[in-house]
This record gives structure tokens, sequence and C-alpha cells, in this order.
């Protein structure tokens, strides 16, 4: 690595990172390009710990990066599967009203997902509901015939080995500690050595902040991170779930509130729920890092987002201690789902930027300067959006760095 002279170095080996890296090879051929991760292995963070479902672009303000590019990216995904033979299934999805109170917000989505082009949404009734999830109960649903699943660590994988393939270097293990900008050329300082590009992108997922801080730039913001919590369905229980169940959300909350989902392995999984993690790869519950912790507390957007959400916040911290509190509410979509229906799960971390004023960004979040790119929000749905969030960067790449 000592001597490897780049025109783009790209950190994080997550989806957006391997998709931004095809990508450019497919439009810059001539381009010398890296990919730095500081793992052995490829999508271990967020790309490797999600709930697998290809989104079709309901929740999304229209206009906005998410609507854009969630749409255009289920699109791509599907094309990309088919043509690199990547298991995936569009099983279709239900958002359940449960009371009568959450109709207007029902009918809100069903037109902000029209408004974004996503196809064939319907509004259905208890018996169509029935028809299509049996053991859902609900006034009325939100039916998205094509949302679907896949596993995107194959996804990613595949990207990597196209980028590969094109000529790309892909380097694992190779935590970035520093970066230094001088004379056109960008240094970054790894634990498997240096290596020198032009420009950078930056697509470090929960740690965007701090390699956006390496490079001096003001970016604004702080990833906290939000620890999603997952119970698996025992085999006996399976049959509860035939593709995707979730409720109408909190229009005043960035999550999509605990779902039911059926993997492409076959598992169906009930969660995440979102508490705020004490640490930013902290994946159990006891996962402590003082540093992160502090640095949270040093943030003035830290105290301005606990005072904003800390009633929300605690019923989260309620629910993840207590499966009585957990079961109940996956009881509201599954009426007749019971504890021992369910067994531990796994759990991913998203990287939620907040903002100095205390507010979760909504939007995915990419700004540029003269020679980096930093992609600083990026959570569900991300992965589906892949292909299109890196086409975007690619496109600011080719138009700005040359
Ligand atoms: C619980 C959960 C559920 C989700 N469900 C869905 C879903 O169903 N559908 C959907 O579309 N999206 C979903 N998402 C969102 C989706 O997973 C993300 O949007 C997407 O994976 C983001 O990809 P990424 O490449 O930005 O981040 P990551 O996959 O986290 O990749 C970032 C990479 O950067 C590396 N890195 C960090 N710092 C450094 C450094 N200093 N040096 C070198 N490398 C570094 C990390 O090791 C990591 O591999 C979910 C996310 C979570 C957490």
């Amino acid at each position: 690595m000592e001597s490897s002279q780049y025109d783009i170095a790209i950190v994080g080996g997550g989806i957006l990172g391997l998709s931004t890296a095809m990508q450019l090879l497919e439009r810059a051929p001539h381009w010398r390009v890296a990919v730095v991760e500081k793992e052995e292995e490829l999508a271990t963070h967020q790309t490797g710990h999600n709930s697998g479902v290809m989104h079709s672009g309901i929740y999304y303000r229209p206009g906005s990066y998410k609507a854009q590019f969630c749409v255009a990216g289920l699109n791509n995904m599907v094309k990309f599967c088919e043509e690199n033979e990547i298991e995936f299934q569009q099983c279709g999805k239900v958002i359940v009203a449960i009371h009568e109170s959450e109709l207007g917000r029902l009918q809100d989505l069903y037109e902000r997902g029209t408004a974004n082009g996503v196809p064939d949404l319907e509004i259905v009734g208890p018996e169509r509901l029935k028809e299509i999830e049996p053991h859902t109960a609900g006034v009325k649903a939100l039916y998205a015939p094509h949302t679907g699943i896949v596993n995107f660590i194959k996804v990613a994988e595949a990207f990597a080995a196209k980028f590969q393939q094109a000529g790309g270097d892909i380097f694992t293990g190779a935590a970035v500690r520093k970066i230094t900008r001088s004379g056109g050329t960008v240094t970054l300082e790894t634990t498997k050595g240096n290596l020198q590009a032009k420009h950078l992108i930056n697509c470090a997922g929960l740690y965007a902040d701090k390699v956006a801080s390496m490079t001096d730039e003001k970016v604004g913001v702080r990833i906290i991170p939000f620890r999603g919590e997952y119970y698996t369905l025992r085999p006996e229980s399976h049959h509860l779930v035939s593709g995707l169940i979730y409720p109408v959300p909190n229009p005043e909350f960035p999550f999509l509130g605990v779902h039911f989902t059926r993997n492409i392995k076959g598992h169906v999984e009930a969660g995440p729920n979102a508490v705020m993690a004490m640490r930013r790869e902290g994946y159990r519950k006891r996962d402590f890092s003082l540093k992160d912790s502090l640095g949270n507390l040093g943030y003035p957007g830290f105290w301005k987002m606990a005072a904003k959400y800390w009633k929300i916040g605690m019923g989260e911290v309620w629910r993840s201690y207590n499966k009585g509190v957990f079961l109940r509410d996956l009881q509201t979509l599954i009426p007749e789902i019971q504890a021992s229906d369910l067994a531990g799960g796994g759990s991913g971390v998203r990287a939620q930027a907040v903002a100095r004023d205390g507010s979760l960004l909504d939007d995915f979040s990419i700004i540029q300067g003269r020679d980096v790119i930093h992609v600083l929000n990026a959570p569900s749905p991300g992965a589906t959006s892949s292909l299109a969030i890196g086409e975007h960067i690619a496109g600011l790449a080719i138009d700005n760095f040359n």
C-alpha cells in the first residue's frame, strides 16, 4: 500500500462505498480507484445488520433524496439482482392501521407514495388484508405489492467483485486514522500503511462524521448510533407472517416502528426498535464506549435532541428491556402472537446524523467539497437506494473532480 497513488480513495466498504466504487469505474474506467475498509471483511456493519427489505419509496417527502433514490434504487436493484443471479423476492408489504385514528396518516402515506411514483399502491379493507396476511388484524391497510426482500451482503459482495474485475483495489483491515491534504494530494494514514489519492469519498457510515473531521471540514452534524434489536419467530410460528407487516409510523420519529419481516433466508424477524447505543458499533445492550459517550455529551445537538425526544426514547429503552412490552406492540399487528413464539434475535446499529439544533436529519445527506464528497446521513432505505446513491456520487465525482 505504501507507494500507491489513486485518483479516488473511498473510505468504507459498505454497500454505499462499494456501489459508488463500481459505478465510478463503469463510467470512468481510466481512473484508479481504491476502497479502504477497517474490518477484515466487507459489509460487516449497517450493510450486514439490517432488515433486508427492498423498500418501495412510500414514506419519504416527495422531491427528497430518499424519495428519488429509493424509487429508482428499487428498480435498479431488482434489475441488478436478476442480471447477477442474486436471490430476491417481491413479496409485498402491508402498513396496517389498527385504529380509525390512524386512517388519516394511512391516506397521507398512500398520497406520498403515489406522488413519489410508487406503482400499484392500494388501500385495502380488513377482508383483503386477511387474504394478504391472514393473521393480521386492522381496520385498513396500505398494500405495496412490489416491496421486496434480499440479502444486502450478497449485493455488496457483487458490487465489490465487479469493481475488482474492472481494476479497482480493495484494502481490508485498513482503518483510516489520519487524513492530510497538501499540494493536490490527500494522504490517508491507515493501520496498513499510507495511501495517496487526488480525491476522497467518505462512506464511513457510523464513523462518517469522524472521517469528515479528519479532513478538517466542518460538517455540522454528529453521528448518534441507534441500535435496533430483533426477535426471531420460532420456525413453528413462521406461518403467522407471509411477507412484510408494518405499523403506521409515528411521524415525529424517523424510524418505522417494530414490524415483522420475512427475510430471504426464510426466517421471520420482529423488530427493530430504536434505542440510543452507548457505542458506535454497540450491538449488545452492555456495549459502552467512554469516548463515544463523552463525545455525545459534549455535543450541543445531543442535549437538544434529548430534550425533544426523551419521552419516545424512554419508551424505546423500556421496551428494549421488557419483552412483554415488545410483545404487546407486536400483538397490535398479530393479536395471536405469544411470548413463546419469540426467540432472541440479532441487532443492527443505525448511523443517524443529528444536527446542532438537535433535529434528526431525515433525508440522505451527501455534501461535496473541492476534493472530497461526504455521505453524512444514509440510514434506511440506504441499502435499497444504494445503486441510485452510488450513481449520484459517481456523477458528482465525474463532474467536479475532473
Ligand atoms: C437495524 C437496521 C435496519 C435497516 N433496515 C434496512 C432495510 O430493511 N432496507 C434498507 O434499504 N436499509 C435498511 N437499513 C439501512 C442500511 O443498512 C444502510 O442505509 C446502509 O447499509 C448504509 O450503508 P453504508 O455503506 O453507508 O454503511 P456501512 O454498511 O455501515 O459501511 C460503512 C463502512 O465504513 C467502514 N469504516 C468506518 N470508519 C472507517 C475508517 N476510519 N476506516 C476505514 N473504514 C471505515 C465501516 O467498517 C463500514 O464497513 C437498516 C439499517 C439498520 C442499522
